[in-house]
């Protein structure tokens, strides 16, 4: 067993007994998707569900956008890998370096595929359009938008919350995802093709006392998402949503508030993500929100349009419909 196969089979351990060995966890995330030999990959993603496709990501040095890029990869995709790879003064844990967004290149390119790594922020038009650009002119086209870039800032209730903590948050998390649709949208619709997957989150579909911030720009991505879906269902481009609950990265272990209290443990976070799920497992793993967004841009998706898809491990059965 290569020691890949070892850090993956521990980190499913991990997160099936939940608990134990937490530590671990962050460290066997950032090797998710190693170890696939090129020859291999090549055969694979020849024949897979984005064979030909170029997608582009935001967010893309780790967690939740790393995973998804890798995955896109395997399924035949070349990838665009956007990310700010800085700190964000008001974000309370050290964000991604231009080494994670690298390291996520090398992941791609051992799939097989084509990846262009592109350090910009998506809270910049600028920088979006250019990225994009960029993109069509040395990948040839854009087929899909993984908006995905997001930050968290920790226990800020309304009342106290300081101007750069609400003005980042909805900057990145909610302008960054309008920036991103608004970049690639012209270039879909004159194609009449592409499909959006915007990364919202379990709290875009309640309230969560400390980080209204947060909650306000998650919210709005589902009202972005559904109203950009209906002004652009004609062209066939296609626009939805993932909502994902606690998943296995650093906005998780780092950014997570809970009321009332000072920055909780990992065994805290990991506790209340199993009281929170209905199905009996605590945090997840990010590949496990890849999947849901590829099944979303690949063709089994084509008539999904204006969706929201929660990765809520059971969280999602006490929503209103
Ligand atoms: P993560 O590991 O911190 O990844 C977020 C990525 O976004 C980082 O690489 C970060 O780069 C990048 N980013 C932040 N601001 C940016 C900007 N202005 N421009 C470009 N890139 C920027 O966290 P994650 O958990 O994978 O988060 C991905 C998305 O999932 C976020 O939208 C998050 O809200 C959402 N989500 C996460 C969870 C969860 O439990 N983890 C649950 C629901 C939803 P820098 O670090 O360099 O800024």
């Amino acid at each position: 067993m290569s020691d890949t196969d070892k850090k993956e089979m521990t980190r499913r351990e991990v997160l099936t007994t939940g608990g134990a060995a937490l530590a671990g966890l962050a460290a066997a995330s950032t090797v998710a998707g190693q170890g696939t030999q090129a020859g291999e990959a090549g055969q694979r993603n020849a024949a897979g569900r984005l064979a030909g496709r170029v997608a582009i990501i935001t967010g893309a040095a780790r967690g939740i956008g790393r995973a998804t890029a890798v995955r896109f990869a395997r399924e035949g995709a070349d990838v665009v890998l956007i990310d700010i790879a800085r700190n964000i003064p008001s974000a309370p844990y050290p964000l991604a370096t231009p080494e994670d967004l690298a390291e996520t290149e090398r992941l791609v390119r051992a799939e097989n595929r084509r990846a262009l790594a592109v350090r910009a922020d998506v809270r910049e038009m600028s920088q979006m359009r250019q990225a994009t650009e960029r993109a069509i002119r040395e990948l040839g086209k854009v087929d899909i938008l993984f908006a995905n870039a997001g930050i968290a800032t920790m226990n800020s209730p309304l009342v106290s919350i300081t101007d750069p903590q609400w003005r980042d948050v909805l900057e990145v998390n909610l302008f960054g995802v309008a920036n991103a649709m608004r970049a690639v949208l012209p270039h879909m619709v004159e194609r009449k093709s592409g499909v959006i997957v915007a990364n919202s989150s379990v709290g875009g579909r309640m309230g969560t006392p400390g980080v209204p911030n947060y909650g306000a720009a998650k919210w709005g991505i589902i009202g972005l998402v559904k109203s950009v879906a209906l002004e652009v269902g004609k062209s066939n481009v296609r626009v939805n949503a993932v909502c994902p609950t606690f998943i296995d990265t650093e906005l998780t272990w780092q950014g997570t508030s809970l009321p009332g209290q000072p920055r909780p443990t990992r065994a805290e976070i990991e506790q209340v993500a199993r009281q929170f799920h209905g199905l009996d497992v605590g945090v997840l793993p990010p590949e496990d929100v890849a999947a849901a967004v590829l099944f979303l841009v690949s063709d089994e998706g084509r008539f999904l349009t204006g969706e929201v898809i929660d990765v809520a491990a059971g969280s999602n059965a006490r929503w209103q419909a």
